[in-house]
């Protein structure tokens, strides 16, 4: 037996390492995990169509009108948020091409030097300063590259999410630097449409069993129980929520940020990122520029498949097409190949950080000179981080 290689072209999206699902040839992306994603969908539309079914043509008869308009629109917003959010690009970062990281290896070794046997190597970690605070730029050993400042490691995604937030399994996808503002948003409008259904489901309630009697007007509109229940358990982890992200955006801070204390003091490092300015702040999360995603999901590439063939086939008559198309075609046509990648390890994750989040911010980061104070030995400070410590499901269990 003997084997051909043969070259078709294929979408990005279709050879992309990660743990995500596609549709669309391209244009959606999600987690690969679901199932809680399917249940929000649940919860909210038939929540909805139970109130539409039966609060809110007597509603609309005997107090106005524009209640369920205006419980029409807010439901279209809040699926709209939830779609943007869940079918998005979050931020991820494409990983290194086989040459890049193995170039980055050779320069890791060649800074750190040999390590004797049996003694473990110092941590993967680069400082960098930001607005006057020395950040530090850790090693993915994954996604085989020095992770942009605020970027984690999603364990259920299995990608590098630039500005992470967490994961959220409520819309099926991790919420970081592109769907962030989308992602607040719909917990918000969540929160508002949760206590419209709750306080005129009461009102109906009310009305009605003046004319008729309580009794009565449950077994005439039997979703209004259903409804109250769902709403008021709803309404406590979604306003919480909500509450919780406003005070974030506040502070210019990320869930991620917050759990793991990046900015609490105890590393003398405040957040670089905070203009100090609760307006200044709300403005830059919400309003600030959209990124564009870096991981051209929908470009094309070629794949080289290798068909195996009989041995009595002579090899001359296979395919044509000669050893060298296997080549490595760039998944990521953005990525700098390895002669860009040449200055320094820093360097590439600064301008890792750069080419993918044009953060006026960020923009601001002194590209490392060889002969920057900043350390480039590795600090004694912190064991590597593993990829499972990245993935923060947190707070939003609560939902
Ligand atoms: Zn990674
Ligand atoms: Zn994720």
């Amino acid at each position: 037996m003997s084997a051909v290689m043969m070259t078709r072209k294929v979408r990005k999206w279709e050879k992309l390492p990660g743990k995500n699902t596609f549709c669309c040839d391209g244009r959606v992306m999600m987690a690969r995990q679901k199932g809680v994603f399917y249940l929000t969908l649940f919860l909210i539309v038939g929540t909805c169509s139970l109130f539409f079914a039966f609060e809110c043509p007597y509603l609309a008869i005997h107090l106005s009108p524009a209640i369920p308009v205006f419980a029409i629109l807010l439901f279209f917003f809040v699926m709209a948020m939830l779609l943007r959010t869940s079918f998005s690009d979050p931020g991820v970062l494409p990983r290194a091409l086989p040459e890049e990281a193995t170039f980055i290896e050779m320069e890791i070794e060649a800074t750190n030097g040999n390590v004797p046997a049996g003694q473990r190597p110092p941590p993967r970690i680069r400082n960098v300063q930001i607005n006057g605070q020395i950040v530090k730029l850790k090693y993915c050993y994954t996604c085989k590259i020095f992770r942009p400042p605020r970027a984690s490691h999603c364990s259920i995604c299995d990608n590098c999410v630039d500005r992470f937030d967490h994961h959220c399994p409520w819309v099926g996808n991790c919420v970081g630097k592109r769907n962030y503002r989308y992602f607040y948003l719909f917990t918000l409008s969540l929160s508002l449409l949760t206590i419209y259904i709750f306080t005129f489901n009461i009102v109906h309630v009310v009305m009605r069993s003046v004319n008729s009697g309580f009794v009565k007007t449950l077994q005439d509109t039997p979703g209004t129980v259903l409804e109250v229940l769902v709403c008021f358990f709803t309404l406590w982890s979604v306003v919480g929520l909500t509450g919780f992200h406003t005070y974030l955006i506040s502070l210019n801070q990320t869930t991620n940020e917050d759990i793991k204390g990046s900015w609490s003091g105890k590393n003398r490092v405040q957040n670089p990122y905070s203009h100090k300015n609760i307006i200044n702040n709300c403005c830059e999360v919400l309003c600030g520029p959209a990124y564009p995603s870096v991981l051209d999901r929908r470009g094309l590439m070629r794949d080289d498949l290798s068909v195996p063939t009989s041995a009595a086939e002579p090899a001359t008559n296979s395919n044509p097409v000669p050893q060298t198309t296997k080549t490595t075609a760039p998944l990521i046509p953005n990525e700098h190949t390895p002669d860009d990648a040449k200055p320094s390890m820093a360097d590439a994750a600064i301008a890792h950080a750069e080419k993918r989040s044009p953060s006026p911010r960020e923009d601001k980061l002194p590209t490392l000179p060889k002969s920057s104070p900043t350390p480039t030995k590795v600090p004694p400070l912190a064991s590597p981080e593993t990829d499972a410590e990245a993935s923060i499901i947190a707070k939003d269990k609560a939902l």
